[in-house]
């Protein structure tokens, strides 16, 4: 069940496992090829409570023993990771959902000021009737999320639910203000923002972590 803060819908994730990946994930000694693992592991969970209400049709398959009720997600669905941290949650999405569209948002969060810039979009035709989901990890002060959710809005779509690995009540407030309709998944809300617009206590920078970058 969604809680709404405002008027948001923020689904906050609480199972084990997710929680399980998260520790591990914030864990400062944790090195890139396992941060990378468990990216995976914990967005193949939270891309599955995202996609709790996806459209499915039934019909019928055939089983070596005679015929069995089918449900299968027909409707399209397009993941759109937000670069460069969301390709750490790319894989897991298309692992339970193959036949998904990809389109791709850059944006540069500016080291001083923290504000996102656009340096690359590119994403699928007509989004007017798929079902988006948004993969960033980080919700911070809600600037990328935003204008990534504009240049959706833009692009057409009308139903998305953005995927994150922890949020921040600044970033929940923003997207709160801007899109009101879009659903927000993540297994934790943190305490807040520092002075550099980092989460706290969050786990460092996601892209430098998963890159090793640092
Ligand atoms: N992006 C990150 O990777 N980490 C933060 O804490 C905030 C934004």
């Amino acid at each position: 069940m969604p809680v709404y803060i405002g008027f948001v819908p923020l689904h906050l994730v609480g199972h084990p496992l997710v929680h399980d990946a998260l520790a591990t994930l914030r864990d400062s000694t944790t090195q890139p090829d396992q941060f990378r693992r468990m990216a995976v592991r914990i967005s193949v969970i939270l891309a599955a409570e995202a996609t709790r209400d996806v459209p499915i049709a039934t019909g019928t398959v055939e089983t070596p023993l005679g015929p069995a009720e089918a449900k299968r997600v027909v409707t399209d669905v397009v993941v759109v990771p937000v670069l460069r941290a969301g390709l750490g949650m790319l894989d897991a999405v298309l692992e339970l959902i193959p036949t998904a569209r990809v389109g791709h948002i850059g944006l540069q969060r500016d080291e001083l000021t923290a504000i996102a810039s656009k340096y690359y979009s590119r994403l699928p035709g007509d989004l007017s009737r798929s079902y988006v989901l948004m993969i960033d990890p980080m919700l911070a002060t809600g600037g990328s999320a935003v204008s990534a959710l504009d240049l959706l809005r833009a692009a057409g779509a009308t139903n998305i639910r953005l995927i994150c690995i922890v949020a921040a009540p600044e970033g929940i407030a923003l997207v709160e203000q801007h899109h009101p309709d879009v659903h927000i998944y993540t297994p934790v809300v943190d305490s807040g923002l520092n002075e550099h617009k980092f989460i706290v206590p969050g786990l460092g920078d996601f892209g430098d972590r998963l890159y090793g970058t640092t």
